[in-house]
C-alpha cells in the first residue's frame, strides 16, 4: 500500500491520520479538508462565542505545518473533494482558493466528512447562523460584537443550550424555541425540568412545544402565532450525516441516514472506510444501527480504521451514547437508553431516582444531584442512566457508563469500591446507593411508585402519607397527602385511614423506612420513588405551575 487519502481533517480524520503514521512510517498520508482549518476543537466553539475561551488560536489544536513537522502528513486545507471515482480509485479535488481541480489516486480512502446542521425550509432561514466550523464561529462572533439586544436560538439540544449560556454571558436577552415539549431530548421529561428551571433562573426564555415558522428581519415567528424579537438567530435543531460525497459514489446509506459500515468501518467498497458522524454506529444494547454524533466515537473510529489498514486486530466500536453538557451552574449527563426509548421499543424496565449529595453532607459545599437509573426487571442489566446536578455528576455517569460496558448489573453497582474521602464522595457513594435501591426493587423488598402513577394508586384506594416533618409539609405537598412524620409513625399509626398506603418524603429515603415498617405490620405499603422533590419537578406539575403563572 502506498497512499491513504483521508477526507475531512478534524476529529475522526485526524485521529486516523496520526495513528496511521505511528503504525507506518513508509506510507503517504494525504488529508483533504474543505474548510481553512484542520484539527480544530469544534466542541469548544460555543465557549469562544461567550468569551470563556478568549483566544481563537486556542481552538486550533494543530496546523498543516505542525502536522507535517511531527507526522509528515500532507494536509491540504481549502481542498474540497467533489467526487470519488471508485473504478479508478481516485478523488477529484477542488482547491478552493485557486479554483484548481485535480485528481488524486488512493489505495485506501477514509471518509470523515462529519455531519451538517439540519436546515428546515422556512422563510427567512438564510438569516439564521449555524455552528460547525471555525468560519461559522467567526461569523457569529462578528454579529455578537455588534452587541445585539436579543437573540433566538432555534433548538434546545446540546449546542443550542451551550450557545444560550454564552449569549447570556454576553448580555444578550436569549430565547430558546424548541419544538418538542422539553429541552435536551436524551433526558426524560422529569429530569429535563431541572435544566429548564436553570435556564429560566438565568434569564433564558423558553418556548417549548412550538416551532419557528418563519424568520423576518428582526424577529422569529412561531407556529402558535407569537413573534419573538431577534436581532440574531441561531439554528441548532440537530445534525445529519454529510453523505453527499458518499451517496454520489454509490456507497450504501443505512436506515438511519448515515453511511452503512461493517464492524471495521468498511463501506460496501472494500477500499473505502467511513467514520465519525458520517457513519452509522452499532448500538451496544441491542446491536441496531444508530447515529451518535459525538467526538469520542469519531476518535475511536479513526483509530480502528488505522489499525485495520495496518493489519492490526481491532475491537469493534459500539456506542451507548454517553454525553454531558454544562448549562450555567448545572451539569447534565446521560448514558445508555432513556425511558422514552425503552417505552417506545416496548422493553420492560425498572426505574429508580435518587437525590444524593455530591459528597459527605457534613463536609462544606455538598450539593444535591438527581440520578435516574433504568434496568432490566429480571437480570438487572443496566439500560441507562441520567444525572443532573452541580458537582460530581460527571463522575457518577462515567462510572455507570463503565458498568454498562463491563456488563455490571444494577445491584452490582453496590459492590463497586469507589474512592472516598469526605470532600469527594460518601462511604456509600451515590452509585453504590443506586445499587442498593435497585437490589431492593428487584428482590421485591419494597415496591416503588413513579411520579406519574400516583393518581392510579389513589384510584385503587391507596392513602398518601407524607412522612416529612410538619415544617417541610407546610412548604408544599402532594394533594390529598396527610402528614405523619416518620419519627412519629409508630405512635400515630391509627391516623392512617386504611391498609393501603403510598408513602412519600422529600427524596424517598424516609419514605422507604416508613414503608418497611408498615409492611412489617401487614400493610400494603408502597414508596414514592424520588419523593416530593421529583414529583414537584414532574412535567404535569410544572406545566400546571407555568399556566398558573401565565394567568396571573
Ligand atoms: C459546536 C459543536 C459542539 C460540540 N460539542 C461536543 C461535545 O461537547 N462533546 C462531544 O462529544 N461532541 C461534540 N460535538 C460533536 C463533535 O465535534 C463531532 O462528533 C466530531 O467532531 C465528529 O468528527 P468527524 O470527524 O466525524 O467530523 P467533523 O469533526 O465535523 O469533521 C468533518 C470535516 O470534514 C470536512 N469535509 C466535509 N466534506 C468534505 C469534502 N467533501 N471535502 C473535504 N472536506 C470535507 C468538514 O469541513 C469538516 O471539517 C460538537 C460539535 C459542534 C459542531
Amino acid at each position: 500500500m502506498k497512499r491513504v487519502v483521508i477526507v475531512g481533517g478534524v476529529a475522526g480524520g485526524m485521529s486516523a491520520a496520526t495513528r496511521l503514521r505511528r503504525l507506518n512510517s513508509d506510507i503517504e498520508i494525504v488529508v483533504l479538508e474543505k474548510s481553512g482549518h484542520v484539527s480544530y476543537a469544534n466542541c469548544g466553539l460555543p465557549y469562544y462565542v461567550g468569551g470563556v475561551i478568549e483566544d481563537e488560536s486556542a481552538l486550533l489544536l494543530q496546523t498543516p505545518q505542525s502536522l507535517h513537522d511531527r507526522f509528515r502528513l500532507d494536509v491540504r486545507v481549502h481542498s474540497e473533494v467533489l467526487e470519488i471515482n471508485r473504478e479508478v480509485k481516485s478523488v477529484t479535488v477542488l482547491e478552493r482558493e485557486s479554483a484548481e481541480v485535480y485528481t488524486l489516486s488512493y489505495d485506501k480512502l477514509i471518509l470523515s466528512t462529519g455531519a451538517s446542521p439540519i436546515v428546515p425550509p422556512i422563510a427567512g432561514i438564510e438569516r439564521a447562523f449555524t455552528l460547525r466550523t471555525i468560519e461559522d464561529v467567526e461569523a457569529i462572533v462578528k454579529q455578537v460584537s455588534k452587541a445585539p439586544k436579543n437573540a433566538v436560538i432555534i433548538g434546545g439540544g446540546f449546542i443550542g443550550l451551550e450557545i444560550a449560556e454564552n449569549f447570556v454571558h454576553k448580555g444578550i436577552q436569549t430565547t430558546i424555541v424548541e419544538a418538542s415539549a422539553q429541552v435536551l431530548a436524551p433526558l426524560d421529561p422529569e429530569m429535563a425540568v431541572f435544566l429548564e428551571r436553570e435556564l429560566s433562573d438565568n434569564g433564558v426564555k423558553l418556548h417549548l412545544g412550538v416551532s419557528a415558522s418563519s424568520i423576518s428581519e428582526n424577529a422569529v415567528q412561531l407556529s402558535d402565532g407569537r413573534e419573538i424579537p431577534a436581532e440574531l438567530v441561531i439554528l441548532a435543531i440537530g445534525v445529519r450525516p454529510d453523505t453527499s460525497l458518499a451517496r454520489g459514489a454509490g456507497l450504501v446509506v443505512g436506515p438511519k441516514g448515515g453511511v452503512s459500515v461493517n464492524e471495521v468501518n468498511l463501506t460496501n467498497d472494500e477500499n473505502i472506510y467511513a467514520i465519525g458522524d458520517l457513519a452509522e454506529k452499532i448500538d451496544e444494547l441491542d446491536g441496531s444501527a444508530t447515529l451518535v454524533p459525538l467526538a469520542n466515537l469519531a476518535n475511536r473510529h479513526g483509530r480502528v480504521v488505522a489499525d485495520h489498514i495496518s493489519g492490526k486486530n481491532i475491537r469493534v466500536v459500539k456506542t451507548i451514547g454517553t454525553a454531558i453538557v454544562k448549562v450555567f451552574n448545572l451539569t447534565v449527563a446521560t448514558t445508555g437508553w432513556n425511558e422514552k426509548r425503552l417505552k417506545s421499543a416496548k422493553i420492560d424496565y425498572r426505574v429508580i431516582h435518587s437525590h444524593p449529595n455530591s459528597h459527605a453532607g457534613y463536609y462544606p459545599d455538598a450539593q444535591q444531584m438527581t440520578l435516574k437509573l433504568l434496568f432490566a426487571p429480571q437480570s438487572g442489566e443496566i439500560y441507562g442512566a441520567q444525572a443532573v446536578g452541580h458537582d460530581g455528576v460527571d463522575k457518577r455517569i462515567d462510572v455507570i457508563a463503565t458498568a454498562i460496558r463491563g456488563e455490571i448489573s444494577a445491584p452490582e453497582l453496590a459492590d463497586l469500591e469507589l474512592a472516598y474521602a469526605p470532600p469527594f464522595g460518601s462511604a456509600k457513594d451515590p452509585v453504590n446507593m443506586l445499587g442498593y435501591i435497585a437490589e431492593n426493587v428487584l428482590r421485591d423488598v419494597v415496591k416503588t411508585v413513579q411520579w406519574n402513577e400516583i393518581d392510579q394508586y389513589v384510584q385503587q384506594g391507596y392513602h398518601i402519607v407524607d412522612v416529612r416533618t410538619a415544617f417541610e409539609f407546610a412548604q408544599g405537598s402532594i394533594p390529598r397527602a396527610i402528614n405523619i412524620p416518620v419519627d412519629e409513625i409508630r405512635e400515630r399509626i391509627s391516623e392512617i385511614p386504611g391498609k393501603k398506603v403510598l408513602l412519600t418524603c422529600q427524596v424517598g429515603q424516609r419514605g422507604h423506612t416508613a414503608t418497611m415498617y408498615l409492611k412489617s405490620l401487614g400493610y400494603d405499603a408502597v414508596n414514592l420513588d424520588g419523593g416530593y422533590l421529583l414529583w414537584k419537578s414532574s412535567p404535569a406539575k410544572v406545566s400546571q405551575e407555568r399556566k398558573a403563572t401565565a394567568n396571573v
